[in-house]
């Protein structure tokens, strides 16, 4: 008989994966960490059984908060990660030559070393990469006492629940705008709105009373069940209004080849529906 295992997210609905082979699962000093093998996802990692990422679908969430505000932005020059321990943000951010400095912190110093040892594909060399300064701390402190400068600063943090609670609240998203350049953009990953909509909601009201452009985007990655994601994206930039020739022509010099992300698909993510446009403030 087949193992499988059921995802712990949401009180009453709830996605099954098949466990083909258990490669890990031990607990680390935060939370309980597994690896396992599955035919359509390959490798996929849990943090207290919530999937959070896999070999065969991250691309979409990863390029998806790395490209679009690095292009929409246009003269990226360093960027702030907070979580990202799997490497697959320091990957994609990497890939722009434009990039001189990335600072990733991570708060688990396990989630680091074990997704270097069983999912290299993740990182691709991002730990390796010079231009990566790797901190292991609680975002929340960090972004407490950092001098900033940060032209976008990307959220990759686990669901408001454990350690990454406090990456939701209105300070921990004060403090980023202090961090932030004057048109430097943050961008959260606020889970899907049709089963979180109070995780989007929440964020929304808070950034819309510290940015002049706040919104989300939205791209739908099969392992976050249950409809599209949201992506909370907060500036006092013009970014948003980037043209798509401008975009593209950004695209075409970053001389990157990403699997999901287009400039045309970058525009669209921002077109909401009703249901994710009547949660925002
Ligand atoms: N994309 C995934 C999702 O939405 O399911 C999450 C990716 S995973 C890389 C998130 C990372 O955030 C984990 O490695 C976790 O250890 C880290 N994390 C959680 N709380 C944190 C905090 N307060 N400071 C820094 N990193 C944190």
């Amino acid at each position: 008989m087949s193992t499988w295992i059921r995802e712990t997210l949401h009180p009453d609905y709830a996605q099954s994966l098949r466990v083909d082979e258990m490669l890990y699962d031990s607990e680390t000093d935060h939370q309980r960490l597994k690896v396992f093998q599955n035919a359509t996802f390959g490798r996929v990692l849990t943090l207290d059984d919530v999937v959070q990422t896999t070999e065969g679908d991250n691309f979409i969430y990863h390029e998806m908060m790395t490209h679009l505000p690095i292009l929409a932005h246009g003269a990226v020059n360093r960027v702030l990660i907070i979580g990202g321990g799997d490497g697959g943000m320091a990957r994609e951010v990497l890939r722009h030559r434009s990039v001189a400095h990335v600072t990733m912190v991570e708060i688990d110093a396990g989630v680091v070393d074990f997704s270097r040892q069983y999912l290299p594909m993740l990182s691709q060399g991002a730990f390796d990469d010079p231009r990566l300064e790797l901190v292991i701390a609680d975002g929340a402190d960090f972004i407490r006492s950092t001098k900033g400068g940060y032209d976008v600063i990307i959220v990759d943090s686990t669901d408001p629940i454990g350690p990454g609670e406090v990456l939701f609240t209105e300070t921990f998203y004060g403090q980023a705008k202090r961090a932030l350049t004057g048109d430097g953009i943050l961008v959260t990953q606020n889970g899907v709105p049709f089963l979180q909509g109070e995780e989007l909601h929440n964020t929304m009201r808070a950034f819309k009373a510290l940015f002049v452009d706040a919104t989300c985007y939205l791209a739908t990655i099969p392992t976050y069940a249950g409809g599209p994601m949201a992506f909370g994206w907060g500036t006092d930039g013009a970014a948003r209004a980037t043209p798509l020739d401008v975009l593209q022509g950004r695209f075409d010099a970053a001389g990157i080849a990403p699997e999901y992300y287009t400039p045309a698909v970058h525009q669209a993510a921002f077109a909401l529906p009703g249901y994710v446009s009547r949660l925002l403030p």
